[in-house]
């Protein structure tokens, strides 16, 4: 099941509904490893603010598993895997090599979701770890991939109209962990706006501050981050999103001479 609509349906979804003016940008909110029942009492929150986010799957794919993940899906977030032991690819490969990355890894959930009907097209690397050799190894099971930088003052921002179709995304931590402060985080959104490019921030679990562990989300700043990402109009969009954003962009610019985004 792969996506085939047009660019207006990402300009219906991908962006806060009530809003005024043009979107622009969008920041792609991502979570790792599994914590199945948080992630689910988050959707609410996310569907209040008309955001969708993607959400990287680790270890066996199993039918409960496979069952939360269709829910996450079937509420518009892009599903990932995140490799079935979380080993950091380079140094695996390195000792054993490729081949025994991809049997060991990736094909097994690779193989359960196709079982389950789960289309998957993105993959985050465990602890962030890779290179071009590894992003290399997985392009042809995967359009966007996805390592991390530590702060956000190092944070990068991918042009959306001409962000590759096949690529590596660096994101942003959030958690105590990874120094986060509520401030940088929401100038990092901002600037995704002011230059309509795509900011990625990685997390893990969400929830109250004295129920999570330093490198998951406090649910408190979640939902002032969505706010202050629709206050501004900019898009929370899920890694399945992105190539219909993309296109929805290239087409308004050449419909009106090229001009559109400047
Ligand atoms: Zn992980």
């Amino acid at each position: 099941m792969s996506k085939t609509v047009s660019g207006n349906h990402v300009m219906a979804s991908g962006f806060p509904a009530g809003a005024g003016g043009r979107p622009r940008g969008a920041v792609c909110f991502t979570f790792d490893d599994y914590h199945g029942g948080n992630w689910l009492n988050a959707l609410p929150l996310f569907r209040k603010y008309n955001a969708h986010v993607t959400f990287f799957i680790v270890g066996e794919i199993t039918p409960e598993k496979a069952e939360v993940m269709k829910q996450l899906q079937a509420a518009g977030h892009t599903i990932g895997l995140h490799t079935l032991h979380h080993r950091c690819a380079p140094p695996f490969i390195r000792e054993h090599g490729e081949t025994r990355y991809i049997e060991e890894e990736i094909t097994p959930q690779l193989n359960a979701c196709r079982e389950y009907g789960l289309a998957v097209r993105s993959f985050a690397f465990p602890n962030n770890l890779h290179d071009e050799e590894c992003d290399r190894m997985l392009a042809p099971f995967f359009d966007h991939l996805r390592a991390g930088r530590a702060s956000a003052e190092t944070a990068l921002y991918y042009p959306l109209k001409t962000m590759p179709d096949k690529c590596c995304l660096k994101g942003t931590g959030i958690g105590a962990y990874y120094n986060s402060r509520l401030s940088d985080l929401k100038n990092g959104i901002a600037r995704a706006g002011e230059t309509d490019s795509v900011l990625v921030f990685f997390s893990h679990n969400i929830g109250p501050r004295e129920k999570i562990t330093p490198i998951d989300t406090p649910v408190e700043w979640l939902e002032e981050l969505l706010a202050h990402a629709g206050g501004l109009n900019i898009r929370m969009a899920g890694f399945d999103e992105l190539d219909d954003l993309k296109l929805s962009i290239q087409e308004s610019s050449y419909a009106s001479g090229g001009r559109a985004d400047n």
